[in-house]
C-alpha cells in the first residue's frame, strides 16, 4: 500500500494497489486503502481521500478538485460546493 497525499485536501492517505496488494478481487470496492485515483475525461488524474470524492458532485471535473484544493482539510466543511 502506498503512502501519498490527497490532492484535494492534501493529508496522507494510502493506496489501495501496487505490488503489496495481493488481498483485493480486482475490483476498485474501495475496502482498503483511504484514497482513490480518479481520472476526468480531459485525461487528468488526482488522488483524492474519500470524503473529498464525497464532497465532489456526482459527475466531477478538474474545477471541482481545484476547488477542494482551495479549502483546508482538517478544518474545513468539505461538503460545501
Ligand atoms: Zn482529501
Amino acid at each position: 500500500m502506498a503512502q501519498d497525499s490527497c490532492d484535494g485536501c492534501g493529508r496522507t492517505v494510502s493506496v489501495a494497489g501496487g505490488v503489496a496488494n495481493i488481498w483485493t478481487f480486482g475490483e476498485a470496492d474501495g475496502s482498503d486503502g483511504t484514497a482513490m485515483t480518479l481520472e476526468f475525461e480531459d485525461g487528468t488524474e488526482h488522488l483524492l481521500c474519500y470524503p473529498c470524492i464525497e464532497a465532489l458532485p456526482d459527475e466531477p471535473t478538474a474545477e471541482d478538485v481545484t476547488r477542494l484544493e482551495q479549502v483546508d482539510g482538517e478544518t474545513s466543511r468539505l461538503g460545501v460546493l
